[in-house]
């Protein structure tokens, strides 16, 4: 008996949509993607690829008319030269999530940035300051919504974190002195992959830090309980989740490409049942 949901769903009429990045075997795009594309009852189907050559994978997309894509790591910067145009956010973010085939154009879209605001909306007033880790795409968007609130940048590399910080009016610190200090500021931020499913490190941000600020947001979103997040939630902080960010840019990205806007009420319930 064939899978009765490809069966009765999948045919030469079905749009096409996928996420790039590579590794991709993580990604929970495509369970929320398809989730929602069976809750909208669309033709559409979504699926993951890890391709080496991004320009070679976009030729092929455009060739067999995909609708439009997610792009994550390592290709949220190189993707910027191949769209044909792209949102002014992008211009100050210089990084794409999300892109759509109109037509023959390529469009770029950075959603990362609608996650952040919509992670940050209820505290955003009772932010004045904040210290930020990491200095890659998901940094700069988060710079990028807090723009013109007093800051810290610290990073592992530090021309890297250097170059941000100054472009965004920030002090930067390295991530060995660090520890050294204890700054006064209102939000802590990782946006680095320290804490994710897989990797060595658990967390980077200094004890002394967490037990000083008001609020902690942990951009990592697998797990949803991070060390970063378990030491907050010890120091009876205000925890911003990493997940509240992924569901509103995947909700982002699917009006992108559908015009329909899901809640963030279908977004959790869609969390609820791929994670349970
Ligand atoms: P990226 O451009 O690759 O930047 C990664 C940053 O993390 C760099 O600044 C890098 O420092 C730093 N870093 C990596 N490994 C480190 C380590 N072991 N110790 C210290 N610093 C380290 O990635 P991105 O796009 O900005 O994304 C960063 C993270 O944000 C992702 O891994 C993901 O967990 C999270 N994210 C979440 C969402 C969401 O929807 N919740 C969306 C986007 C991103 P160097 O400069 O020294 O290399």
């Amino acid at each position: 008996m064939p899978n009765e949901i490809l069966y009765r769903s999948v045919n030469a009429q079905t749009k096409l949509l996928c996420v790039l990045g590579n590794p991709i075997s993580h990604s929970f795009s495509p369970p929320v993607m398809n989730a929602l594309i069976s809750i909208y009852n669309l033709n559409f189907c979504y699926l993951a690829f890890a391709p080496n050559d991004l320009k070679k994978a976009i030729e092929g997309l455009k060739e067999i008319n995909f609708l439009g894509a997610n792009i994550t790591i390592p290709f949220k910067e190189n993707i910027l030269p191949l769209c044909d145009s792209v949102d002014q956010l992008v211009e100050e973010i210089k990084a794409i999530n999300t892109i759509w085939f109109d037509g023959e154009k390529l469009q770029g879209y950075n959603t990362d940035i609608d996650g952040i605001r919509s992670a940050l909306t209820d505290y955003i007033d009772q932010i004045g300051s904040y210290a930020v880790f990491g200095a890659g795409g998901a940094a700069r968007a988060l710079c990028v919504a807090l723009k013109n609130k007093n800051g810290i940048l610290v990073n592992r590399t530090e021309a890297k974190g250097k170059k941000l910080a100054e472009e965004f009016g920030l002090e930067y610190i390295s991530l060995t002195d660090s520890p050294k200090i204890v700054p006064d500021i209102d939000l802590i931020v990782n946006a680095t992959p320290v804490g994710m499913a897989g990797q060595t490190i658990s967390t980077i941000v200094p004890t002394s830090w967490i037990k000083k600020c008001t609020f902690v947001f942990d951009m990592v979103y697998n797990p949803s309980v991070t060390k970063l997040v378990e030491q907050a939630i010890e120091y009876h902080k205000n925890v911003i989740s990493g997940v509240k960010m992924f569901l509103s840019q995947a909700a982002k990205a699917f009006s992108t490409w559908t015009s329909l806007e899901p809640d963030l009420e279908i977004m959790r319930s869609i969390w609820r049942e791929i994670t349970n």
